[in-house]
C-alpha cells in the first residue's frame, strides 16, 4: 500500500478567483509515496520516488519516454466555492536520487494542456470526460 504526498503550494482557483493559503489547498497525490506515512511536500523538495511510483500515481501516456521532467495533473478541491479541478504539478528528475518537486499550480482542462502533459491521476480522470481523456491518451 503506498501512502500520499501532500503539497503546500497556495493554489488560485479557476472558478470562484480565490487563492488558497499555503497549506490550505489540502491537495494530495495518492499513490505516489513509497514511505509507509503520508508526506508533505514544497516546491524545491526532492521526492524519493521512482519511475514504478511515477507510474502509478499519474499513468503517463506514451507522451512520457521517461526523461528530465515530468508534468502531470492531479486533483484538488477548492475549499472555498467546492468545485474539483486541475493542477499541474511539475517534477524534475534528480537521477537515482528521485524527483525534485519544481512547481504546483491551479490550470484549466484546455486542450492545450491536456496535449501536452504525462499523465494524471486516477482521481482527476475520474472527472474528465471522454474527449479530454482522448487528449490526455492519443491512440
Ligand atoms: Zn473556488
Amino acid at each position: 500500500m503506498s501512502y500520499s504526498i501532500w503539497y503546500t503550494s497556495p493554489l488560485a482557483c479557476c472558478r470562484c478567483g480565490s487563492r488558497t493559503p499555503p497549506r490550505g489547498s489540502r491537495m494530495r497525490s495518492a499513490a505516489l509515496n513509497p514511505d509507509p506515512s503520508d508526506r508533505v511536500v514544497s516546491p524545491g523538495d526532492l521526492l524519493d520516488v521512482g519511475l514504478p511510483d511515477l507510474a502509478e500515481a499519474f499513468e503517463p501516456s506514451a507522451r512520457w519516454p521517461p526523461g528530465a521532467e515530468m508534468l502531470a495533473l492531479e486533483a484538488w478541491t477548492c475549499p472555498n466555492c467546492r468545485s474539483t479541478q486541475a493542477a499541474l504539478v511539475t517534477l524534475a528528475s534528480e537521477g537515482d536520487v528521485g524527483w525534485r518537486l519544481a512547481a504546483v499550480r491551479a490550470t484549466g482542462l484546455t486542450p492545450e494542456v491536456l496535449a501536452s502533459v504525462h499523465g494524471a491521476s486516477r482521481d482527476l480522470r475520474d472527472t474528465m470526460y471522454p474527449q479530454q481523456l482522448a487528449l490526455l491518451n492519443p491512440p
